[in-house]
């Protein structure tokens, strides 16, 4: 990777980011692109979109402890901030906002964000608390980062969704977008978690996106039956043995 100067600011804490807000907020239209660092090309296209409509880019990094599961990879959660801090510095991000653990939880920290229906199901079944993580943690950083709008992806649909329910039920001042997932040229979803696959399990991930495509040209050729579609992801998905569907679900984006 090309170096570059690191001409963005990097602020660490709480008070210093809402004090730098409040400052921008004053003149500027504040752009707002939460992750969780190890970044890819998905989240870059984030950052694109998010310079094309704001006068000032913030980017967070934050690995948020809250949404992970007692048996999940928080630990093991890819990391490597000098690497990320280049990449938003390539795309001329202004802020990154780093925060501590510590100051985002601390001690006594006893608030949590729950966006009742949509969360206890889909990936919300198996991942119980993920989405009241993610909720609380976006609702933090809103109120810190102080953003005008914000992009998510919609690779994480069912995130997306709660996200734009929360601000609407909350009344939060903040315009929501969504932007178009980021795949690699086979099809596959970019996504920081999948440097934990093997090649064997990168083959059978693949599964995921040919099953979604072979549905979307069905119904693209007239096939409504969700029964019928739902079959067919399904006959797809079963191609590789040890492969354990959870969950197949047609539904309308709009709750
Ligand atoms: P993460 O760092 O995985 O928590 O993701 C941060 C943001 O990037 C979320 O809004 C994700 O939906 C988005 N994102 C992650 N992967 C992709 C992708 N392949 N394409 C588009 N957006 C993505």
């Amino acid at each position: 990777m090309p170096t570059h100067t690191i001409n963005m600011k990097i602020v660490n804490t709480v008070s210093e980011m809402q004090k730098l807000s409040d400052e921008l907020r004053k003149t500027k239209r504040i752009g707002f692109v939460p992750t969780m660092g190890y970044l890819h090309e998905g989240h870059m296209s984030l950052i694109r979109k998010a310079k094309e409509l704001g006068d000032i880019v913030i980017a967070s990094i934050f690995v948020n402890p809250i949404q992970f599961g007692p048996q999940e990879d928080l630990a093991k959660y890819p990391r490597d901030f000098k690497r990320d801090a280049a990449l938003l510095n390539k795309e001329r991000t202004d802020i990154i906002f780093h925060p501590f653990t510590e100051d985002m939880y601390t001690q006594d920290f006893s608030t949590y964000v729950e966006v009742k229906r949509l969360e206890d199901f889909l990936c919300g079944k198996t991942r119980t608390g993920h989405f009241v993580g993610v909720a609380t943690v976006v609702t933090k950083l809103f109120n810190i980062v102080k953003p005008h709008f914000a992009v998510f992806g919609q690779k994480d649909f069912q995130q997306l969704v709660i996200i734009e329910k929360m601000v609407r039920d909350l009344n939060m001042d903040i315009e929501i977008i969504g932007h178009p997932t980021v795949r690699e040229r086979d099809g596959l979803a970019m996504s920081s978690r999948n440097t934990y696959l093997s090649k064997t399990e990168r083959d059978k991930a693949l599964l995921i996106s040919k099953s979604l495509k072979k549905a979307e040209e069905m119904f693209l050729k007239g096939e409504r039956k969700t029964a019928v579609l739902k079959k067919e992801v399904e006959g797809v998905l079963c191609q590789k043995e040890g492969i354990n569907v959870e969950y197949i679900e047609i539904l309308f984006s709009q709750f």
